[in-house]
């Protein structure tokens, strides 16, 4: 059965890196119908918090994954910190050390440091070569009646190799001599990291270990530990980098980097979680916009790629705005609706001015944040008439008070409101009126009713515009700013 992990270390945000490889075991358990459990990593006490840990949850959850056991939700096979899984490291370290596998080694930190030093000058490897690895039970019986400290050190097999076959990266293997008797538990019986990961993997039964390329090198020393306790290791996939459209490290010089900051930009989950699946995995084709239940069922491990993915942040947008666009209308309209509550443009988010709104400025977004700026623009033409182009002059110098007189007359009798009010086909027919009567048609015709009517160059369908401010004014729904 195919168990999956993502193991954070609660030190700070949530970033794409880690929403991206939390995405990739999350699709991999969904498409293969099995579990994705959350571990933390919070062996290191200083720097971890139960803050970030908390945050980091609340944004996994905001990118719609889901978990069948975890910290927050318990499970078979927890505790699910590591920090409440001491006793079980050390557990299995007294049984490395029953069966020949660990050692406790009562080197000093001087002695330590004289090894290190000596290696150095020899140009060899840091490797251990303290006589604690061959003492007798004598010697060792003795340092423990007087009560000396003592670390538990893994004995690493000699002029061995350990070969993995990852998913993404094929056959990578080591030769077992680039590393030394490595410690376990320090002498405060403290685990260290990489057997912690080893520990829990094992226990926990995780059947793929789908992480970042920057844990490769651990996995030399977990194998030798999941081997030495007589478990049988997992299938390894590490996925490569994400870096910043110039190639470097993605970091805050790029701009936004962590889920967080994302979301509060007003960045759908769905277009967020869509940009993350495509770091590095492909369905086959071009196809790039995809929902959830198509990526979870799409997705393959075997399509990941082995080359750095490239994180760019216009094409996020451009994804947002696809995204935004086939949100079912409804969606849209909430979260818009509220939004313009919130920035006082409206005093209610529902009503059919918002309907009307939301239909007349979908095609021009891409963030549901942009939306303020574009009500506004639509509102803005009572206000401020702002005329400035070389394109408006021109439409200025050719003949415009006569367009402005026959609109004005049409106001005036009420012809105008009628063919706002009659929609689309009394609208045109209204236009059309006017061209007629001023011997006028095509861009001559409608560019100066544009510009009369709603003070810009551009912009959706006027006759739309003024539809959707008649209504509004009827019902009341624009907040009125005063001016
Ligand atoms: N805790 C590690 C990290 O946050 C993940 C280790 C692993 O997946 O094995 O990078």
């Amino acid at each position: 059965a195919v168990r999956v992990r993502f193991a954070p270390s609660p030190t700070g945000n949530l970033h794409v890196g880690g929403a991206r490889t939390a995405l990739f075991n999350w699709l991999f358990a969904r498409n293969q119908k099995g579990k994705f459990i959350i571990r933390v990593e919070d062996t290191d006490l200083e720097r971890s918090t139960r803050a970030s840990e908390e945050a980091m949850i609340r944004d996994l959850k905001w990118l719609g994954l889901d978990w069948d056991e975890g910290p927050d939700c318990g499970g078979g096979y927890g505790p699910y910190r590591q920090s409440e899984r001491t006793d079980i490291y050390r557990e299995f370290a007294e049984r490395l050390v029953a069966s020949g596998h660990a050692y406790y080694c009562f080197c000093t930190d001087e002695e330590l440091e004289a090894m290190r030093k000596e290696a150095e000058a020899k140009k060899l490897p840091p490797v251990y070569s303290g006589r604690w690895a061959t003492a007798t039970q004598e010697e060792v019986e003795a340092e423990l009646a007087k009560g000396s400290p003592y670390t538990y050190r893994f004995r690493v097999p000699k002029h061995s190799r350990v070969a993995i076959n990852d998913l993404i990266r094929e056959e990578v293997s080591w030769s077992t001599d680039t590393l030394g008797d490595f410690i376990i538990l320090r002498s405060n019986k403290q685990p260290v990291y990489n057997f912690c990961v080893a520990v829990d993997d094992a226990s926990m039964k995780i059947s793929h270990v789908i992480r970042a390329e920057e844990h490769l090198p651990n996995t030399l020393r977990q194998v030798l530990i999941y081997e030495a306790l007589g478990f049988k290791p997992p299938q390894f996939g590490h996925v490569s980098l994400i870096l910043a459209p110039d190639r470097s490290k993605l970091s805050k010089r790029h701009g936004a980097t962590s889920v967080g900051e994302f979301r509060e930009k007003g960045f759908l989950a769905e277009a967020m979680l869509n940009y993350l699946a495509l770091l590095g995995w492909n369905d086959g084709t071009v196809d790039e916009i995809f929902t959830v239940e198509e990526l979870v069922e799409k997705f393959s491990i075997d399509r990941v790629t082995k080359s750095a993915a490239i994180f760019d942040a216009t094409k996020l947008g451009w994804m947002n705005g696809q995204h935004l666009r086939s949100c079912a209308t409804n969606e849209l309209r909430r979260m818009l609706g509220e939004r313009w509550v919130q920035a006082g443009i409206l005093t209610r988010s529902d009503g059919p001015f918002v309907d009307d709104a939301v239909e007349l400025i979908k095609e021009g977004i891409t963030l549901v944040s942009d939306c303020e700026a574009n009500l506004l623009d639509l509102l803005a033409y009572p206000l401020h008439q702002t005329i400035a182009s070389e394109e408006a002059a021109a439409i200025l110098a050719d003949g415009f008070p006569e367009v402005v007189a026959a609109i004005l007359s049409a106001f005036d009798d009420g012809d105008l409101a009628n063919a706002i009010a009659g929609g689309e086909s009394t609208w045109k027919t209204w236009v059309k009126g006017v061209g007629k009567k001023l011997s006028r048609k095509g861009k001559r015709l409608f560019m100066p009713i544009r510009l009369a009517l709603t003070g810009s160059m551009q912009g959706p369908d006027v006759g739309q515009i003024l539809a959707m401010l008649q209504k509004a004014e009827g019902t009341g729904a624009v907040a009125n700013e005063g001016g």
